[in-house]
């Protein structure tokens, strides 16, 4: 029997961390062909070609580094893949697969995966996680789900998968849509696929684009938002209280702000979509909106600094913006 060609590539993070050195603490070392070595039931699965992408703690990887990891990885479906497998910290493994799933449009699954306890430490799960990704990335279930997180044999959507939890091994929940799926003695089993998915196309050479990403709080005068496009940055996402809410103080300097680049309104709460027609009061959803700034819809700070960071780099003007965030909705 032929096993499927699965591409395994590292970036680093606890999955691969051990000690090194005389200084405190672990730090990525183990690459992506040690890795898949550690775990010899992976033979059983797939023909793993494993690389090193990059050595690094996860909030390192940059949106550059992941438009790179994103042809590497079409490159290697385009030479016969099955599926290919990320691993790296989890710190920002939201973030990763999520602008993995919005530049991929493959069928192929691609599994982003790590671990929350180091290969030193008793029960550390990173083994586990990576078979568990295998067995993902080569099973037909998992075909045209876009990337999606496996650990904790949960599979879930990177477009709502969020870290909630600083050790748990159980720390990645989907809200308010829960896992696709799980993996359960070593088979993959998808039990819900998104109605839609959503995709950026980014011409050759693109910049990046930084996007601020601040956090509305009680009693907050908004002193910081006129210095956002003086720093540079080409966009911004504020996670407001609640349902899309910002003490009136804010509400002039963001109103200035969107006149001149995409302001975003997301919610800090971490479930459920902001509000667009409920609340009346100064600085509520009704009147950000009306005075330019653009709803997230049912997308978290994170995920949409992520997607207006794309938008802009692939050259959308606001009017393009609203729309495509507005497109999350249907
Ligand atoms: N704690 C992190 C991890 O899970 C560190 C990182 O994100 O690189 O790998």
């Amino acid at each position: 029997m032929t096993l499927p060609h699965i591409a395994v590539l590292s970036l680093g993070g606890t999955i691969s961390s051990t000690r090194s050195g005389s200084g405190p603490g672990v730090t990525p070392t183990l690459t992506g062909e040690m890795l898949v070595e550690s775990v010899p039931e992976i033979a059983e699965v797939a023909e793993v070609s494993a690389a090193a992408f990059r050595q690094l703690p996860s909030p390192e990887i940059t949106i550059d580094d992941l438009v790179e990891l994103a042809a590497e990885i079409s490159h290697r479906v385009d030479e016969g893949a099955a599926g290919v497998v990320v691993t790296q910290g989890t710190d920002t493994i939201e973030e990763s697969s999520f602008v993995l799933d919005l530049l991929l449009d493959l069928d192929a699954p691609v599994v982003v995966t790590g671990a929350m306890r180091n290969p030193t430490l008793p029960g550390a799960d990173g083994p586990a996680n990576l078979l568990a990704s295998v067995q993902v990335a080569a099973s037909e279930a998992a075909r045209g789900l876009g990337a999606v997180v496996v650990l904790n044999d949960e599979i879930h959507a990177a477009r709502y998968v969020r870290k909630t939890h600083t050790q748990s091994t159980a720390t990645f929940k989907s809200p308010p849509v829960g896992p696709l799926g799980w993996v359960s003695e070593g088979t993959p089993r998808v039990a819900v696929r998104l109605v839609e998915r959503h995709h950026v196309d980014l011409p050759a050479g693109s910049q990046d684009q930084p996007v601020a990403l601040l956090a509305g709080a009680l009693g907050d005068d908004g002193r910081l938002f006129p210095a956002v496009k003086e720093l540079g940055y080409t966009g911004l996402v504020v996670e407001a209280t609640g349902g899309g809410h910002m003490p009136s103080a804010t509400v002039g300097p963001l109103a200035d702000l969107a006149g001149e680049i995409p302001v975003v309104l997301a919610s800090r709460t971490g479930s459920g979509e902001v509000l667009r027609r409920t609340y009346g009061f100064p600085g509520s959803e009704t009147d950000l909106l009306s005075r330019g700034l653009i709803a997230a819809g049912p997308l978290d700070g994170r995920k949409a600094r992520l997607l207006l960071s794309l938008l802009l780099r692939s050259g959308a003007k606001k009017d393009e913006i609203s729309r495509t965030f507005d497109r999350w909705l249907r």
